[in-house]
């Protein structure tokens, strides 16, 4: 079986979580600080706070960046459904902008239209979530010149793309967003089994986003509120949760860290490989915008069904028949039968359901053989005749 995305665990990994296990602390030690210095030195970020997931990163954002009822979040239809989510935790309200079918990312003209549209009504969004799908950065200059002039925050969800540039620096690194979320689940680029990390230059946004990572609840006596009793003292100043990284977690996340670069150069071989040995089938490959160096954290295909008899589907079933476990990144949020009861209609955005009909996410992870990618493009090839 060659699956769409598969994590790479050393006996250098292993070591670092019985490490952990065979120390005092098993949540809340010195792996998490260590984790978070070692993103912010890849990154350039100034602050990071760990958390169990992106999904968990994505709410404290939306929360430090104070979204709630009556407000707006924007984000891309072509994403998982927790870039969506974490604006309805906060009691706020959800609307998409479509995708430029170039880069499959949420298009700033299409962004731009929708403001003025917005602003007439005064309906603007509070916050806009630009997804980096497959690791590929967004238009960040022009969202970000955009959240300039019409006053919306921007949390980049960066799940995919740790190890990817933009214009030529880290991805994360903030330069056009108030806070960037990564996602460390086992298919990504790297992985601490469940995790995310949200990365921010702000230093008032980085106490925030560390009291809503633990109950709200503070030990530094700067940030209480009333006077300390006693050496026991912590204080409860916000309303947070129990999103903590256990220390197992981030001993992975750093043994991890040593080999992004060349796991996102590895990514890059596949995908060098796959375009050149894939030019003759009747498939749109991903275009790659010249400001950016993709994570790869996908592959995604789209087929060309004037130029084949066979369907999306058939492909699809021909693919997983043979063990090869394609995938589809993603089912537009907005068909979600969660967001068709709020209100949602199919043809609302129609180029990220046109991508839809023609995506396929196929293997891509890097300790993927040449063997292995033969026998995907092998098997797809043959699906594409029939
Ligand atoms: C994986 C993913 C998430 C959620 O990540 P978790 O760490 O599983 O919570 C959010 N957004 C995107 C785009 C993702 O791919």
């Amino acid at each position: 079986m060659i699956r769409y995305g598969q994590q790479d665990i050393t006996q250098a990994d292993i070591d670092a979580v019985i490490g952990v296990l065979r120390s005092v602390n098993l949540t809340q030690g010195p792996n998490i600080p260590q984790f978070e210095q070692s993103v912010m030195a890849h990154t350039g970020a100034k602050h990071a706070v760990a958390v169990n997931s992106a999904t968990s990163a994505l709410h404290i954002a939306c929360l430090a960046l104070e979204l709630g009822p009556g407000d707006w979040l924007w984000t891309t239809p072509n994403t998982f459904v927790a870039s969506a989510n974490c604006a309805l935790y906060c009691g706020a309200k959800v609307d998409f902008v479509d995708i430029d079918p170039r880069t499959y990312n949420l298009c700033p003209q299409k962004l731009e239209a929708k403001l003025i549209e917005a602003a007439k009504v005064g309906r603007l969004p509070k916050i806009v979530i630009p997804v980096h799908l497959c690791g590929q950065p967004c238009d960040m200059q022009a969202i970000h010149a955009l959240g300039q002039k019409y006053g919306f925050k921007i949390i980049e969800d960066a799940s995919h793309a740790i190890g990817g540039k933009y214009q030529g620096e880290p991805i994360g690194n903030g330069r056009y967003s108030d806070i960037t979320v990564f996602s460390f689940h086992p298919v990504k680029i790297i992985t601490t089994a469940e995790g995310g990390m949200a990365l921010t230059n702000s230093n008032e946004l980085a106490t925030r986003l560390g009291l809503l990572r633990s109950h709200g609840i503070t030990r530094d006596p700067a940030l209480m509120t009333q006077p300390m009793d006693g050496p026991w003292c912590y204080q409860q100043v916000a309303l947070g949760y129990n999103y903590r990284m256990t220390d197992m977690q981030a001993a992975l996340g750093v043994s991890q860290m040593t080999r992004l670069t060349h796991y996102v150069a590895l990514r890059h071989q596949i995908a060098q490989r796959y375009n050149e040995l894939m030019t003759d089938l009747p498939l749109t490959l991903p275009w790659q915008h010249s400001d950016s160096y993709s994570a790869y954290h996908l592959y995604v295909i789209r087929l060309q069904l004037e130029k084949t008899s066979a369907t999306h589907l058939q492909v699809f079933e021909a693919l997983r028949a043979k063990e090869i476990m394609v995938n589809l990144h993603y089912i537009p949020v907005h068909t979600q039968p969660y967001y068709q009861s709020m209100g949602f209609k199919a043809g609302q955005f129609p180029e990220a359901e046109r991508y839809y009909t023609e995506a396929i996410s196929i293997p891509m992870y890097p300790t993927m053989s040449e063997a292995q990618q033969d026998q995907v493009i092998a098997a797809l090839r043959e699906a594409l005749q029939a």
